[in-house]
C-alpha cells in the first residue's frame, strides 16, 4: 500500500499544495514576466522528518513564517507513523495520517508533503534498502533548497537519530552547499551543552498557526494534549532567549 500514498499521490493531490489554486497562480505568474523569474527562483526550504507531525512540533512556527515570507516549503515525511494506532488496519492509519498532514500543511502553508512509507523502527535498514539516498538527492537537485532541516543527532528516538545520520552523510557526500539545521521534537533541549551555532526564529506572529496545525492531528490529539504544555513552555523559553514572546531554536550543523 505504501506506494499508493507515496510521492506520486502527493503530486496529484491538490490538497498537498496547501490549498493553493495552481491555475490562477500560474496565470498570474505568466502575466507578470518580470516577477516570474523572481518567483521561480524563490527560496526553497526542505524539511526531512520521520513522522507526520514532527515538522509541526519541531518547526511549525518557523515554517509558517517562511511561508508568509513567500518561501517554498517541501516536507518529506519518512514514515506514516502507523505504529501509533496498532489496533487499526495499516491502510486506515495511513489514510488518516496523510489526510491530517495535508490539513496541517494547509494551515502552515507547506507547498508539498511527500511520504516515503518507511517502516517505523527500521529506518536505517529501509533507508538503504529503498534507495532513499537517490530519492532525496534528486529532490535536492530539483528544488535546490537553501536550507535543510532535520532531526537532532542526539534525539533519543532511534528513527530520529537515524535520519540525522542519513541526512548528514548525504549532504557531505553530495557536497550540499546550503545550510543544514537540526530541530528537537520532544527532547528536553540540551542545547546549552552543544557548541554548534544556534538560530532562534521569532514565531510570535505564527505561534497560533502552529497550535492550530497541531490540532489538525485529531487522531493523536488525546496523547498530544498532555504534551501541549511543553510546546508552550519551550516557545516561551526560547522567546525569552531571543527577546520575543515565542521562538523556535535550531542548531546549524553544516
Ligand atoms: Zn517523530
Amino acid at each position: 500500500m505504501g506506494s499508493v500514498y507515496s510521492s506520486g499521490r502527493a503530486k496529484r493531490d491538490p490538497k498537498s499544495d496547501s490549498g493553493r489554486k495552481p491555475g490562477s497562480k500560474d496565470r498570474k505568474k505568466a502575466a507578470s514576466a518580470s516577477n516570474k523569474g523572481k518567483k521561480s527562483r524563490k527560496e526553497s526550504i526542505l524539511v526531512l522528518c520521520a513522522h507526520s507531525d514532527d515538522q509541526v512540533f519541531g518547526l511549525g512556527g518557523t515554517l509558517a513564517k517562511f511561508a508568509e515570507e513567500g518561501k517554498r516549503i517541501i516536507v518529506v515525511i519518512f514514515s506514516y507513523g502507523e505504529k501509533s494506532h496498532p489496533w487499526l488496519k495499516r491502510k486506515v492509519t495511513v489514510k488518516m495520517r496523510v489526510h491530517e498532514s495535508h490539513e496541517a500543511a494547509k494551515i502552515i502553508g507547506i507547498d508539498k508533503t511527500i511520504f516515503l512509507g518507511i517502516q517505523e523502527g527500521r529506518f536505517q535498514q529501509e533507508i538503504s534498502d529503498k534507495n532513499i539516498h537517490n530519492r532525496i538527492n534528486s529532490m535536492i537537485k530539483k528544488y535546490r533548497p537553501k536550507r535543510i532541516f532535520t532531526h537532532a543527532g542526539d534525539d533519543p528516538m532511534p528513527d530520529h537519530a537515524a535520519m540525522n545520520r542519513f541526512v548528514l552523510e548525504l549532504c557531505d557526500e553530495i557536497k550540499y552547499d546550503g545550510d543544514v539545521y537540526t530541530f528537537d521534537v520532544w527532547t528536553p533541549l540540551k542545547i546549552k551543552e552543544r557548541n554548534m551555532p544556534k538560530l532562534y526564529i521569532d514565531i510570535t506572529d505564527t505561534f497560533r498557526k502552529k497550535i492550530k496545525a497541531l490540532k489538525a492531528f485529531e487522531s493523536q490529539w488525546a496523547s498530544m494534549i498532555a504534551l501541549l504544555w511543553s510546546v508552550y513552555w519551550r516557545a516561551i523559553r526560547n522567546g525569552f532567549k531571543a527577546h520575543c514572546r515565542f521562538a523556535e531554536v535550531f542548531q546549524k550543523i553544516r
